[in-house]
């Protein structure tokens, strides 16, 4: 049979990327081989994230992709995102989470549910990648049950006033723009939460010292705290109440580019498997001759296509204006895994080699761990996929 693009792409079963998707796709690469790679072991060893290179990701529309072109995005659809995130992580996870957070869950957020003041005056520079987000809902005991939010916001009439701690909080202190949840009324349970955008020098707003973590290292992670902070209530986002909602429906968009994340990981990971496989010698012929090392590399194949096409697939829904919370949930649930799976194996394909720095891989095994973590932890994501299965 011979069945040319356009009517394969009538049945609503076409997997091929347009033009488009793989310019971005292509470009995403380019930086990530040029402009990432350089320093990416050194980013991991320092824990640190030159402003310059936060900067060029701005200018080249990284940290704004989604957002509308009106407040300075790019207007970029999710199976974009979904490409230039799996590029970018395939180098540097920790400029990929600092990409997700901002996209996914500050300008996403401002562009769905904000005012339109906020949007101009929050969502532009965040957009344009001229300033960076951070999306601060983990408390030191609230972190799965986000529900149990000790943070206070008391209504003063015209401004809040914020008192609690915030942990765990990516983008801590690169950020300008905080979106920061809260418990107004406790009675009230969920509904008596919000979310309200803080901006950095607000008197009574503090920083914690960064966390020194196993992975992700180049992203900056911190504690915040907050004494007193008066936050005018035109800064509140959405009507009283709305804060919980907010956020499980940011994260629910999350999820997709933290799925991307992972997956980004994990190609990295096989494609640096496959390259050496070929390169190193033992008993006299490539470790690729040998059978145990190419199934490795199947299986590999196999669970990283497998999880591109869940993550693809979300995106899609996202963009068709389906619902995606479940599978957003799968998505990452699966890929967070093969991310692990697949960089433990890639350390063992590069052997001794894989287990120091300058191979990489030991590098993305400790990066994947992150994405069973963060927006939900594997047993939070099969909680939502067995509720949905079971209403
Ligand atoms: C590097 C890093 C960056 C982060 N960035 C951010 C950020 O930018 N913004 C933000 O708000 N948060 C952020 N977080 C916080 C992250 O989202 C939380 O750590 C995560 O949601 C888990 O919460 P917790 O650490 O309190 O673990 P807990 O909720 O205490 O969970 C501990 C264990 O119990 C399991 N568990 C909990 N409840 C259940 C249940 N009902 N059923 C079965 N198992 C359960 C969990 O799956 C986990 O295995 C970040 C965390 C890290 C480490």
């Amino acid at each position: 049979m011979n069945q040319d693009a356009t009517e394969l792409s009538a049945t609503g079963m076409d997997f091929s990327l347009s033009e488009e998707h793989l310019m971005i796709k292509d470009m995403a690469r380019d930086f990530a081989k040029n402009e990432l790679l350089p320093g990416v072991i050194e980013r991991d060893e320092n824990q640190k994230f030159p402003k310059e290179l936060i900067n060029r990701m701005g200018e080249l529309g990284f940290f704004g992709m989604m957002a509308d072109p009106q407040y300075g995005g790019g207007g970029l659809d999710a199976i974009s995102y979904v490409l230039a995130m799996e590029e970018i992580a395939k180098v540097d996870a920790s400029a990929a989470v600092m990409m997700s957070v901002n996209n996914s869950l500050v300008c996403w957020g401002l562009q769905e549910f904000g005012s339109e003041a906020q949007k101009e005056k929050y969502l532009t520079p965040l957009a344009k990648g001229e300033v960076i987000g951070a999306f601060c809902l983990s408390e030191p005991e609230a972190g799965s049950d986000a529900t149990s939010q000790k943070t206070t916001a008391v209504d003063m009439g015209d401004h809040y006033l914020l008192n609690g701690t915030k942990n765990w909080i990516t983008n801590g202190s690169t950020a300008s723009t905080y979106l920061v949840f809260a418990q107004t009324d406790a009675s009230k349970r969920t509904h008596g939460i919000n979310v309200f955008i803080v901006e950095k020098n607000t008197p009574g707003f503090s920083i914690g010292p960064k966390e020194n973590k196993l992975g992700i290292r180049g992203s900056d992670t911190h504690s915040l705290m907050f004494t007193d902070v008066r936050v005018p209530k035109e800064n509140r986002i959405g009507a009283d109440g709305f804060g919980f909602t907010f956020a499980m429906k940011t994260l629910a968009g999350g999820r997709i580019g933290i799925a991307a994340q992972a997956l980004g990981i994990a190609s990295g990971a096989f494609e640096r498997s496959v390259a050496y496989a070929k390169e190193r010698k033992t008993f006299g012929k490539p470790i690729a001759d040998h059978q145990s090392i190419q199934f490795k590399l199947a299986d590999m194949n196999t669970q990283i296509e497998a999880a591109r096409l869940l993550t693809l697939k979300a995106a899609w829904l996202k963009d068709t204006h389906q619902d995606y919370v479940t599978a957003s949930s799968t998505a990452k649930l699966f890929a967070s895994k093969v991310a692990m799976d697949t960089t433990i194996e890639a350390v063992q394909i590069h052997g001794g080699y894989g287990y120091v720095r300058e191979f990489h891989v030991e590098r993305m095994m400790r990066d994947a761990k992150i994405t069973q973590i963060y927006e939900g932890t594997s047993e939070i994501q099969k909680i939502v996929i067995s509720r949905a299965l079971l209403k």
